[in-house]
């Protein structure tokens, strides 16, 4: 017997239990932990001081999908603008969540400008950053206390480039008493976790509640991302960020973040993510969090935009209309989501197939919700278009790609609009 009597099992492990964490503006609040979907994070690149770039780059990445937006506060002019920043975001109509990144002076920032720490919906604080010897204590209290005063989250945010030595100092000595001692890697390893842990356990001693931290330990390492990330989630029940720090630029970042985090997702592990992409030269920032939308999305845990499901192409392509077709019905897509969310609902689901030639083309074209299937060397120039597994049109021309959109626009207005079909004919 070849076949197995029991059925092929498919999906992540169960989600790690994790308490639950609000971060609001206004009337919106999104949560990281729990029973929430995993969240998807950004940060801008623009000078905060800089009120109105900073505004539109944060509307840029909420509109591209980002649920909570990170800006960095490290000097006074950049703590003056955030008020500035928030209020021109709501006038714009934007709601989303801005997250504070403090260094070195957060202690002053928070306390010398407390309009920004109302305005702001979390506080990142990277304990390795906040001072050394007997300051870093105190001032590590003093931002901690700032957000019991304003009432926001924080997110712990470890990262190994900038470890606290103390404590690094403190793992290294235990480790050379041990009788054999552990790798240096293991060292390290050992000193993100328990500086996380030791940080968020002494932000709930200062009287913060644990359902108002996150913890997060980057490194740039996939495989150090993946063994420290399985050891903070079994040594806590903080919510989790997820991201691999310093990925990189273009194809490389995109799969060395991939690589990690879908390991870690996959066990359940991580309740928000954020893909650090360096950008390319004059690139455009919302990539990442296409990129990070397209990890969840791809692994079943969230859908965001319809999915294209296009064939690499090959000998048998005969043209670019293929390439072209199917990066026009992506962008299209994509760009029709900010308003489409709202008119049509669902059509997030939605799958789209542009395929090559008849090998794949309507086999896969039929289990989309429309697919196209373009004729590949030696066919009759001819496209047969599917809907819901039926054909319903053949396409020839010049004017393929319009057409084809055309169908995909009457199939959402159709299928996910709020007005029956009768009143759109
Ligand atoms: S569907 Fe056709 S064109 Fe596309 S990869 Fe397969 S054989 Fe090649």
């Amino acid at each position: 017997m070849t076949s197995s009597n029991t059925p092929i099992a498919s999906g992540p492990l169960p989600r790690r239990k994790s308490r639950a964490v609000a971060v609001s503006h206004g009337a919106r609040t999104v949560w990281v932990g729990g029973d929430a979907p995993v969240l998807v994070q950004s940060m801008t690149n623009t000078d905060t001081a800089d009120a109105i770039a900073t505004a539109i780059q944060v509307k840029d990445l909420a509109r591209a999908g980002s649920e909570v937006v990170r800006i960095t506060v490290n000097t006074p002019e950049a703590a003056a603008a955030v008020p500035a920043i928030r209020e021109q975001l709501d006038k714009m109509g934007v709601d989303v969540p801005l997250v504070g990144d403090f260094h070195y002076n957060g202690h002053l920032l928070l306390r010398d400008f407390p309009e920004c720490a109302k305005a702001l919906s979390k506080y990142r604080i990277n304990p390795g950053n906040v001072g050394q010897g007997a300051k870093r204590d105190s001032q590590f209290a003093q931002m901690i206390e700032a957000a019991i005063q304003y009432d926001k989250p924080v997110r712990i945010g470890v990262n190994w480039g900038s470890l606290d030595q103390s404590l690094l100092a403190r793992i290294m000595d235990e480790n050379a008493a041990r009788a054999q001692p552990w790798s240096a890697q293991a060292v390290m390893y050992e000193a993100l976790v328990t500086s996380a842990i030791e940080n968020a356990q002494r932000a709930e001693q200062l009287g913060l509640a644990g359902d108002k931290i996150i913890l997060s330990c980057k490194v740039s390492g996939v495989q150090d991302l993946i063994a420290v990330y399985r050891e903070l989630a079994k040594r806590c029940d903080y919510a989790l960020h997820l991201g691999l720090t310093e990925a990189g630029m273009g194809s490389k970042g995109i799969v060395a973040s991939t690589a990690a985090l879908s390991v870690l997702l996959q066990e359940g592990i991580g309740d928000t993510i954020r893909i650090s992409l360096t950008p390319e030269p004059g690139g455009d920032r919302t990539k990442e969090v296409v990129v990070a939308q397209e990890i969840l999305q791809t692994m079943g845990l969230r859908k965001f935009a319809p999915m294209v499901i296009a064939c690499p192409g090959c000998g048998r392509t005969t043209s670019t209309v293929f390439q072209e077709l199917a990066d026009n019905i992506q962008t299209f897509l994509r760009e029709q989501m900010p308003e489409w969310k709202k008119s049509y609902p669902g059509v997030e689901a939605m799958n789209v197939a542009v395929m090559g030639c008849i090998v794949n083309g309507p086999g896969e074209s039929k289990h989309a919700n429309i697919g196209i299937s373009l004729p590949g060397t030696g066919e009759s120039p001819a496209a047969p278009v599917f809907v819901d597994g039926q054909k319903v049109a053949t396409l020839r021309g010049e004017r393929i790609v319009e057409e084809f959109q055309q169908i995909v626009l009457d199939y959402v207005k159709k299928n996910y609009g709020q007005e029956t079909a009768e009143s759109l004919s």
